[in-house]
């Protein structure tokens, strides 16, 4: 028996899933939120069962200790022993780290090194692994970087056109995220099409909270919509996304309550995006019902929402010289008809076409017509079960 548990520790969160292995079977998934605040919240999923607690959660150490104490209540372990590897997602692994690693004390004190990249998530991430390491010292404990699927990019993708020495001296240049996610939807992509991932040129738009596109190129990311941070690209729930820089500093120089770069980068991330403009929600759901009601800036959110993907989607078919298929995951791009309706419509002279039976809610893979010449494919993204994978491969 062999159970792997995947970790994605935000800096008050920690979503977990336990897997069997190889099985791929999922046993029990939870969500601890509000660790270091009073009233934290611990859930657990199992068996069509779903269990909730509130108690002070201190720390990442307390709130591993509760996961797995649950595991233990509500029998889906009877004893540590049977968890054999924990997965960690880690925001940002620099130019370092290629590919997922087993954590030994030199992995771990790069991941910390690497915080000055990922602020808020690093020390989180590091947080979950010391947690682990400390509870259940002897299981495979491996890395899974969001930045890693990205390191294939070429020089001329990454590389800002600003002075070369920021590049050289402060590691200045673009590291992209969610590559777990883009990487297997471009794999599960390549079994939807009945084609191998290296013949095929793929744009996958991970369409979330956090919202990037990606162009594949034989299995390959070779351009992404993330740069230096999470915060570029097209506008998302609540982050900007691409905007002139020159807005910060006149915002510092003329708003009173805007005192310096870090208060300007906090609008731009938590302020922004489709909340800024909808100003009821960062929820697209409530922004499309908004619209529905004929909400005039739920309107206009949903309207430059749709322009921001139709131009990044646009960037990719010139960076790619074309492409099989487009393909819609994550909460956005799995569950709104709309928003593929519109992205796509805008975008028929490139070849695609929507078949509109197919563009339901709840559709899985492609949602094209026959004579579609870009497939437009939508895929479920599974992060955790990537994680749970590495695991297993990297498992000594
Ligand atoms: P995260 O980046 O936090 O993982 P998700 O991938 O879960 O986010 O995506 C969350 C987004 O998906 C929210 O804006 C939510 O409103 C949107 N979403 C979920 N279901 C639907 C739906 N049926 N229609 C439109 N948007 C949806």
């Amino acid at each position: 028996m062999s159970k792997t548990i995947a970790i994605n520790a935000g800096s008050s969160s920690l979503k977990w899933q336990l897997y069997q292995m190889p099985e791929e079977k999922v046993l029990a998934k939870g969500l601890i939120e509000r660790i270091g605040l009073k009233d934290s919240i611990s859930t657990v999923k199992f068996d069509g069962q779903a269990a909730s607690q509130t108690l002070d959660i201190a720390d990442h150490v307390q709130a591993v200790k509760i996961l797995l104490d649950d595991l233990l209540a509500h029998h889906i372990i009877e004893d540590f022993s049977e968890i054999t590897g924990v997965g960690h997602r880690v925001v940002a692994g620099g130019e370092f780290f290629k590919d997922s690693v087993l954590i030994d004390d030199e992995a771990l004190a790069k991941i910390e090194e690497l915080s000055a990249l990922a602020p808020l998530h690093n020390p989180a991430n590091a947080a979950g692994i010391r947690a682990f390491k400390n509870i259940l010292p002897d299981i495979t404990s491996v890395a899974v970087f969001d930045t890693a699927f990205h390191t294939t990019m070429p020089e001329v993708a990454y590389r800002y056109p600003i002075a070369t020495k920021y590049y050289e001296e402060n590691q200045v240049r673009k590291y992209g995220a969610h590559g777990t996610s883009h990487y297997y939807v471009s794999r599960e992509a390549a079994k939807a099409l009945g084609k191998p991932v290296e013949e095929l040129k793929l744009i996958t738009a991970h369409i979330g909270n956090g919202i990037s596109i990606t162009a594949v190129d034989g299995g390959k990311s070779v351009d992404t919509s993330m740069g230096f941070t999470p915060l570029a690209g097209p506008m998302m729930g609540t982050r900007s996304g691409d905007i002139d820089p020159a807005i910060i500093p006149y915002l510092i120089e003329n708003v009173a309550d805007l005192k310096d770069a870090a208060d300007v980068v906090n609008v731009l991330n938590k302020q922004s995006g489709i909340l800024g403009i909808a100003e009821v929600s960062s929820d697209m759901r409530e922004v499309e019902a908004g619209r529905e009601a004929g909400d005039a800036k739920c309107t206009l959110a949903f309207d430059m929402l749709i322009n921001r993907l139709q131009k990044f989607i646009g960037q990719y078919f010139a960076v790619l010289n074309g492409a099989d298929a487009l393909v819609f995951t994550a909460g956005i791009g799995e569950n709104s008809v709309a928003v593929r309706e519109a992205v796509v419509k805008g975008l028929s002279w490139f070849g695609m076409e929507l078949e509109p039976e197919k563009n339901v809610f709840g559709a899985e893979g492609d949602i094209s017509t026959p004579d579609s010449k870009v497939k437009v494919l939508v895929i479920p993204t599974d992060e955790e079960l990537v994680i749970a994978r590495d695991v297993e491969r990297l498992k000594k």
